[in-house]
């Protein structure tokens, strides 16, 4: 005997994603292996493992083959669906999900005739390969900007939407179709970035029904199994869907700090087979990415935070960490936010502000 559940879980990739996937499944019993897509060597895979993967999509190399070739490979379609977000975005339409305003930048495009669709304010987006706002240019018909060299069939075209704020949410279908969700989340991106994530928030629980109605419909229509992100723009009280993530995500961090069953250790338990309940959702959380940051000891002095270090060479704009906390009461969470903010870079002023103003009353606009 092993002393391990009897199969493994191979992720594609080994990033952070795959590591706090492997941290979530170790009390579970569950035996995760992270596969870097350039490793020489392929592993060798049991035909009872599952495979899955951490991101969208990936070049063809040995490990990939190997990986991609196995009869387990969760939601292994799906994948190359929304990879693509001409894909994507076709299939949310197919669906009557609500999305931004798009098209396909067509090989004979003009500037004007995208102007003329979408408005003047429109958010070219490559359709494969951008993360953290990469692989995006806006045309704005006020500056006369033009649409780059080779992005004709390469890029999609969505209406730049002036959005109230930004949402997400975190979904899980078991092997057997049943789904949970976790709370709708607060997302601040910053250059396109994700910097903060708050949840649960009061005020968002009138939308809780319609997202987890949106969610259920895709994930259904699909046949998925694991966690799955909706990113949604929040405008006059309706959700438009941004984008879709085949995996945990970012905004779901929190859950980590904020939940019985993390998001990690909901995707390890459905992909693998294992039973599924419902979580259940502790205090007011938030996660503070550290983006481009050195590693600072002195965070984990700051009462209640729950640092966790990816353990990657620190680059400008490089997602390289986050803190989560989880906090009942506006005091302790005052304490921790003006503990925290002076052992942060100062571009962090505005992502400790939106927490502040989120969360601790006398900081709301009125
Ligand atoms: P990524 O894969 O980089 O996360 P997204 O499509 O989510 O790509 O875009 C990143 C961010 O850019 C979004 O979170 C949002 O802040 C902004 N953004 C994306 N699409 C639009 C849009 N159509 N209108 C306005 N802002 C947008
Ligand atoms: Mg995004």
């Amino acid at each position: 005997m092993s002393g391990y559940f009897n199969k493994t879980l191979w992720v594609l990739g080994a990033g952070q994603l795959g590591n706090m996937l492997q941290h979530a499944a170790y009390p579970l019993g569950v035996k995760v292996n992270p596969i870097d897509i350039d490793a020489a060597k392929p592993p060798v895979l049991d035909d009872n493992d599952v495979v899955t993967a951490e991101r969208e999509e990936w070049p063809k190399t040995p490990v990939t083959d190997v990986l991609s070739s196995h009869n387990n490979f969760a939601n292994q379609d799906f994948f190359a669906t929304i990879a693509d977000r001409y894909l994507q975005k076709s299939l949310l339409d197919k669906l009557g999900l609500a999305t931004a305003p798009w098209q396909l930048v067509k090989s004979d495009d003009t500037e004007a005739k995208i102007f003329q669709n979408l408005g003047e304010r429109v958010l070219l987006k490559r359709r494969k390969g951008g993360y953290d706002g990469r692989g995006q240019h806006w045309l704005t018909q006020a500056k006369n900007s033009t649409i780059p060299d080779d992005w004709h069939e390469n890029a999609i075209a969505e209406q730049g939407i002036k959005f109230d704020e930004e949402v997400s949410l975190i979904g899980v279908r078991d092997q057997n179709g049943q789904c949970y969700f976790y709370p709708l989340t607060l997302n601040l991106h910053q250059n396109g970035i994700l910097t903060a994530s708050i949840s649960p928030l009061d005020r968002l629980k009138p939308l809780q029904a319609t997202a987890e109605a949106m969610l259920t419909k895709l994930m259904d229509a699909v046949e998925y199994v694991g966690v799955m992100a909706m990113e949604c723009f929040h405008v006059n009280d309706e959700l438009l869907i941004n984008e879709i993530a085949p995996r945990v995500h970012n905004s779901g961090h929190w859950t980590q700090a904020g939940s019985n069953i993390s998001q990690f250790e909901s995707h390890v338990r459905c992909v693998t087979g294992l039973p599924m309940i419902q979580p259940s959702v502790r205090n007011t959380n938030f996660m503070i990415n550290l983006i481009g940051t050195e590693l600072d000891k002195d965070w984990l002095s700051v009462e209640g935070s729950e640092l966790f270090w990816y353990q990657k060479s620190v680059r400008e704009g490089r997602k390289v960490g986050h803190i989560n906390f989880s906090k009942t009461g506006e005091k302790n969470i005052q304490i921790a936010l003006e503990q925290i903010e002076p052992m942060l870079p100062s571009q962090y002023k505005e992502t400790i502000n939106w927490l502040k103003a989120e969360l601790l009353s006398e900081n709301k606009s009125a």
